[in-house]
């Protein structure tokens, strides 16, 4: 089997670990339980980053996710990554939460 590489729409990297925004959303969403944020700050985050998520996952691409195997991977985890950081510090300053979900995620890696 010949193994193709994608690049990411966004910064044009290969990506290495194709992960769909729907297989992402559900892991962030798991990590997000577990914080000690009020269930509004939870409520907007994960609301914000459905949106985000949906309408990436709507497009259609040449990569297929690793988990589900769904076509529609388009961004690498570091794009990925960097919007829902984005989002999560838009409502919460909880800085142990930021930190945290840097570290489960390898955002520096
Ligand atoms: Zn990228
Ligand atoms: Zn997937």
């Amino acid at each position: 089997m010949e193994e193709q590489n994608y690049l990411c729409v966004s910064c044009f990297q290969v990506i290495t670990n194709p992960i769909c925004p729907v297989c992402f959303l559900r892991e962030v969403k798991i990590w997000l339980k577990e914080q000690s944020v009020s269930e509004k700050t939870k409520q907007k985050v994960t609301e914000e980053l459905t949106n985000v998520l949906n309408n990436l996952a709507e497009k259609p691409a040449d990569t297929n996710c690793i988990l589900c195997g769904s076509r529609n991977v388009s961004l690498c985890m570091y794009c990925l990554i960097w919007k829902t950081n984005r989002i999560i510090k838009k409502y919460t300053s909880n800085k142990k939460a930021v930190e945290n979900f840097e570290e489960i995620f390898n955002y520096n890696s």
